[in-house]
């Protein structure tokens, strides 16, 4: 048994997110995932002698803009480099990435764990294209190279080793997917690999103040691995060093069957990658009014609109945080309660509730509902003016879900004569009825037996198919049994 308490794990991520540009970073080829292997690589991506990139001018908005979002510095000049190793993926020998001048400098940003805030500091970002995919499966023990991929933006994110925990590493994770989704800079798509992250773990004794030695787990897509993994690795760097060992320098790779890390190269054996300046692309000059553009046209941030969320429509943290999470979602629920006129409570409700539940259900996103924010709308003025009760609504919902030529609320309901009986005395018809009929139940009532209650309510409701007006129902039936 290790003794947990007097370590202290410290990690720091270096997360890749593809850019959501429509071609590579430096060549026309498409960046649309799931075509034929290799129909979308072209020389330029191939590296075919002679052929010279061409830098994509969305990626280096987006680079811009992330940066802005963080409040890093943004550099003046950067410059792309070549990285060079040898992969049966990366056709040209080497990666034109960023090294000694990347793009975005020193930022931050703040995420919370168990309720407590905590800054994260981004040592930089930069740009870089991404290498091909290599392919094992029905090749019989031969590997397949698709390069598709090769080309494609990447930025690399890279941040301090601020972390103290696997629940904070996964927190910023997070935090950085959130804020590129909310930018639109990338889809955030963690199956498809366009959102992915290494993660460097080491360990010291409490109180010590300088670094152990790291291993870095490279490659992991997604936010329950993340946590496994570095968990996994603090626990075997603590049981090396306890066991009188001491942890090495090197690559790991984590095994999410086994869930164990499992060494791939040591430092000795690592790549010297001997970067240097790419000849054939000029440096990068972000200008002051290209800056300001870009700050100007920065859309709220998840941190902002959450605030906002709580101030202006009075949600808690817990519905504030869920409607945020997405802009989409964020935006469904502004249009809902526009469109509606109806309180942002009720409104939150639906959207959390049964808009969610529904749409996980079906594996949805919000961009994709069945129902959009204009017929939920439709529905929740008809809860609001008393038309249909709660309950009937949630029958309309299905219907609105399922409902294949797109009808209103009000079609739904009319077709369904699913209109809410507030007429009282067609509601105290039934009520007398079902007094008559039910001797033995009045006698319990009246004894005191509050409990049987319950039953009339459900015979009145059974008898109007659920139509009735329920707090109606309620005061009749009251006055009646007394
Ligand atoms: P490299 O150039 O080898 O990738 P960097 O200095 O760029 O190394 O660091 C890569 C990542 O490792 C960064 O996210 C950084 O915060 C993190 N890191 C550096 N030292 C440690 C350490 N001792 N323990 C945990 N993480 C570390
Ligand atoms: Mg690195």
């Amino acid at each position: 048994m290790t003794q947990q308490n007097q370590w202290e794990a410290v990690i720091g991520l270096e997360i890749h997110a593809q850019l959501a540009t429509k071609s590579k970073i430096f060549s026309g080829a498409s960046t649309a995932y799931g075509a034929a292997p290799n129909t979308q690589a072209c020389a330029v991506d191939l590296g075919f002698p002679g052929v010279l990139p061409v830098l994509n001018q969305e990626a280096v908005r987006m680079a811009v803009t992330f940066g802005t979002a963080i409040d890093a510095e943004i550099a003046p000049y950067s410059v792309f480099a070549r990285k060079n190793y040898f992969y049966p993926d990366l056709p040209k020998g080497y990666q034109i990435s960023q090294f000694e001048l990347p793009i975005v400098g020193l930022g931050h940003l703040d995420i919370e764990v168990d309720g407590i805030s905590k800054r994260i500091g981004v040592t930089r970002a930069h740009l870089e294209e991404d290498a091909g995919k290599s392919l094992h499966e029905n090749f019989h023990g031969l590997s397949g190279i698709d390069l598709n991929r090769a080309g494609t933006p990447l930025l690399e994110i890279v941040s301090q080793p601020d972390m103290r925990s696997a629940k904070e590493a996964v927190a910023y994770m997070k935090k950085i997917h959130e804020l590129v989704c909310y930018l639109g800079i990338c889809d955030g798509n963690m199956q498809e690999g366009s959102f992915r992250c290494d993660a460097n773990v080491s360990v010291r004794p409490k109180g010590q103040e300088k670094f152990g030695t790291r291993a870095e787990i490279k490659n992991i897509n997604s936010f329950k691995f993340v946590e496994k993994a570095i968990n996994h690795e603090i626990e075997r760097q603590i049981n090396v060093i306890e066991n009188g060992g001491s942890v090495v320098q090197e690559t790991r790779l984590y095994d999410s069957v086994k869930d164990e890390t499992r060494s791939m190269r040591s430092k000795e054996e690592a790549n010297d990658y001997r970067y240097f300046p790419d000849p054939d692309l000029l440096p990068v000059f972000i200008s002051e009014e290209f800056k300001a553009q870009i700050k100007s046209q920065l859309p709220e941030l998840p941190d902002a609109k959450k605030q906002r969320f709580k101030n202006d429509y009075a949600l808690d943290d817990e519905n504030a945080a869920i409607l945020t999470a997405s802009r989409h979602l964020a935006d469904y629920f502004e249009a809902l309660v526009k469109a509606s006129g109806c309180e942002a409570k009720l409104c939150a409700n639906w959207v959390t509730g049964d808009v969610l539940g529904a749409l996980n259900k079906a594996g949805l996103d919000i961009t994709d509902s069945p129902v959009g924010w204009q017929r939920l709308a439709g529905l929740l003025i008809r809860i609001a003016d008393n038309t249909i009760s709660g309950r009937i609504a949630k029958q309309v919902f299905d219907a609105l879900w399922t409902s294949e030529n797109n009808e209103s609320a009000d079609d739904i309901i009319t077709a369904k004569g699913l209109k809410q009986i507030t007429d009282t005395v067609a509601i105290e018809a039934i009520i007398d009825k079902i007094i008559a009929d039910n001797p033995g139940q009045v006698e319990q009532y009246r004894s005191g037996k509050d409990k049987v209650f319950a039953f009339f309510v459900g015979q009145v409701m059974k008898a109007m198919q659920g139509k009735a007006n329920p707090a109606e129902v309620n005061r009749m039936l009251i006055d009646k049994l007394k």
